[in-house]
Formats: C-alpha cells, structure tokens, sequence
C-alpha cells in the first residue's frame, strides 16, 4: 500500500510517498508560498537531482494536483497513476480533548477539528485545507488524521490542569495539552526496542529539541507529563520562544512598553528564547560556534537552554519517582553533542554516565551514548513522524477494510 503523508500549513504544504510493504520513502518535497506570487514546488526522489517549479500556486487544492502531478510526471514521478495512492495522512497539530489517538476522516471528524479551530489558530484551519483539497483531488481514497496532542492525552489531571478557577478548563478548556506527541511516541518505542525492554516497564524522559521544544515524562508507555502546555510556548527555552515565564510579566511589559497583547504575543513567540538571549540566531549551530569565537551573550543563552532541560529531566525523575532512560532527539538533540553533554554533565546524581566519545559519534541511527553500566541510558533517536502518520495511516485502512469484509459476510 501507498500512503501518502501531508504537513499542511497555512502558506506550504509538505509531503511524502510511502511504499508501506517496506516503510521506503519514494519521494516527498513541499509547496511553498501558495497564494502568493511565484509558489515553490520542490520534489524529491532518492538517487535524483532535486526538481524545483515555480508557478502560481492559488489554494491548497491546487497545490495537491500540483503534487500529484509531480507523483505520476513521466520523467520526476514515482507513480503510474494517482490511483496507485491508496492512503493519505495528516498530520494535525491540535486534537484537544476530543482525540486521544488517529483517527479515520469522516464527517464527524471534520466537524470536530473545526471545533477545535480556537485552540490552533495558526495551524488547524491550515490542516482542513489540506483535508478538504486531497477530498476534491481524491475522493475515494482514505484520510486519516494523526494528533501533536493525542500521545499527551493520558496525563492525570495533577500534570494537566493549571491552577486557575477550575470553571477556564470547564467553559473553554484551559488545560495543558501538550505537542510534539507523535514524536515523543515514536522515540520511545524506538528507544525500547533498542534497549530489548518492554515499554510497559520503563520510565523515560524524552527530549525532543529542535526549533521548538519539549520534553516529556513517559512512565510506562505513556504520557505522565510534558513540557509544552495550552500552546506550545510553555516549557523550555526554545529558538524563537520564551518557554516559561512568570505570567505577571505580560501584563507588566504591557503597561511599561505601552504594548498591545498580540504585540506581547509576538514577542514571546518569535523574538525571545535563543534568538533573544544570544543576540546572535535562533539556530544552535550559530550560536554554538559564537559561543566557540568568544561570544559571552551566545554563551549565556546556551547555558540557559542547557540548564532548563536539565531542570526538566530533574522534575521529571521526580514526578515517576526515578528514570531508566533519557532519549535526544530532533534537530538540536540529534545533532548536537555540545549540548547534550553540558545537559548530561549535571545528572550524575541520577546514575548518567555520559560516554564522551559514544557523544561525538554522528550517525542517523539510534545509539548510547552513555558508558556501559551506566545507570540511567542516554540515547539519541533520530524521530521520524512522518512514518508515524504513515504506519497510523496505514493500520487504520487495514482494519477498515478488514472489519468491512467480516461485516459483509
Ligand atoms: P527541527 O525543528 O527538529 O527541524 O530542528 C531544527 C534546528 O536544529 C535548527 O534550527 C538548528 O538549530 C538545529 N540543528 C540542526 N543541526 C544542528 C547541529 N549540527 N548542531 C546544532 N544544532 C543543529
């Protein structure tokens, strides 16, 4: 079976074909720039030159012919036709309350992600249109949806209510929800599996540092607790984002700099965190090597960002009352050593023995980077969400067409 998986934002749409009788990626790529002049198509085919198009790319629906034109082009496609697609995947930023795991796209599902359109403004909108335009690109084939929050949904109320007048959670559903689910779920199978333990049996602490960031307490299998909250601002220092504060500053910095909210919003969003503190980038690889020239404000920032992943994975072994594993993943986390050495090199109270030399090693694969006998492991997991959605996608057709076949029988 072919799935095909879809990131779809607001301005961009990103995709990738899977042949899911070996998990392969055929191809992917991403739209850019749709409804704006000059829209990007950029394909890809491993062992190929990458094909760059620039057209006008009006709407989401376009974009998808577009893509599946690229699909099935005699020459850059993959694909005979687009009938060959039998699957297709979204990802979907917020699922609230509502879904607690994938599901399969019909009108109710529909319904209930608009529902939800107020929690992510940005980006669930952007994934309906997605939805909508593979529907009118595709018809007959199969949609299925895969939640940033869904993993999170187990956590107790202890790790997901604020402490605020209860009737915020009850009339709009204040609450922690938690993202990056669909990662934190993968690595941690990924990291069981490497280990030869069963999940059920593990207390883990899942780092997932990349341009956004969090960590999340994974206590036999499940979401015990995570990082990021209502929106994905709280919780670590990240490129662009504050990560914590105290809340008292909003209205503080509002009255003192004669701000509007959404200013202040802004601010949080995109100009604090790394970019804020360093006055150097948002990206670690910059501010690393500023750091490494001399740089103090660049010092300061990696040490901050250090220091509260550190802190996390301390509340976090407290909150599951010890750990067994510590996983490093996405961008910052897969990729750099630095870091994750000067988040290890204050955890030896909890049995970390950081292997310098296993750290320094790249590799795309899964691997220990602390001494053998270590008594907490540390692993880097590369994540892949994409194969996610695509194995949720693909389970959730089967058993479609399994429970189809027994119901007509
Ligand atoms: P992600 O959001 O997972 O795609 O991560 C993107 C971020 O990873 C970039 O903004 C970089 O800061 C970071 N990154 C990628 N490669 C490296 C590297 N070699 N060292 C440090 N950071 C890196």
């Amino acid at each position: 079976m072919n799935v095909l998986v879809i990131n779809s934002g607001s301005s961009s749409l990103k995709y990738q074909l899977y042949d899911m009788s070996n998990e392969s990626v055929l191809a992917s790529g991403r739209v850019e720039r749709i409804g704006m002049e000059s829209s990007i198509l950029t394909h890809e085919v491993e062992g190929q030159a990458e094909v760059r198009e620039v057209s006008e790319i009006l709407e989401h629906t376009m974009a998808v012919r577009k893509v599946l034109d690229m699909l099935t082009h005699r020459k850059f496609g993959v694909l005979r036709t687009i009938e060959d697609i039998q699957a297709v995947g979204h990802r979907i930023v917020h699922g609230g309350e509502s879904f607690r795991e994938s599901v399969l796209v019909d009108a109710d599902v529909k319904l209930e992600i608009r529902k939800l359109f107020d929690l992510a403004p940005l980006h669930n909108p952007a994934h309906m249109m997605g939805i909508a335009a593979v529907e009118a690109n595709l018809p007959d084939v199969p949609q299925a949806v895969v939640f940033d929050t869904a993993f999170h949904q187990t956590m107790p109320p202890t790790s997901y209510l604020y402490a605020i007048p209860t009737v915020l959670y009850r009339k709009h559903k204040i609450r922690r929800y938690g993202f990056h689910g669909t990662s934190h779920d993968y690595v941690s199978k990924q990291a069981a599996a490497f280990l030869g333990r069963p999940l059920e049996e593990l207390k883990i602490v899942s780092c997932h540092i990349g341009n956004g960031a969090s960590c999340t307490a994974i206590l036999h299998g499940k979401s015990y607790d995570t990082s990021m909250g209502m929106t994905p601002l709280e919780g670590l220092m990240m490129g662009t984002r504050s990560g914590d504060l105290d809340p008292a500053i909003v209205p503080y910095t509002i009255n003192k700099e004669d701000l509007t909210l959404n200013e202040v919003n802004s601010m949080l969003n995109k100009h604090s965190g790394l970019v804020a503190i360093s006055g150097v980038s948002s990206d670690m690889r910059e501010v690393v090597q500023a750091m490494e020239e001399g740089n103090e404000s660049a010092r300061l920032a990696f040490e901050m960002y250090a220091y509260r992943i550190r802190k996390y994975i301390g509340a976090y072994a407290a909150a599951m009352n010890g750990i067994d594993a510590i996983l490093f993943t996405a961008g910052v986390g897969e990729n750099s050593d630095v870091l994750r050495k000067r988040v290890c090199e204050g955890l030896t109270f909890l049995g970390v023995e950081l292997d310098e030399s296993r750290n320094a090693v790249r590799s795309n694969e899964t691997r220990r980077i602390t001494k053998d006998g270590s008594k907490v492991d540390v692993l880097v997991v590369p994540t892949n969400e994409e194969l996610l959605i695509a194995r949720d996608t693909y389970r959730l057709v089967q058993n479609k067409a399994l429970s189809d076949k027994v119901g007509q029988t």
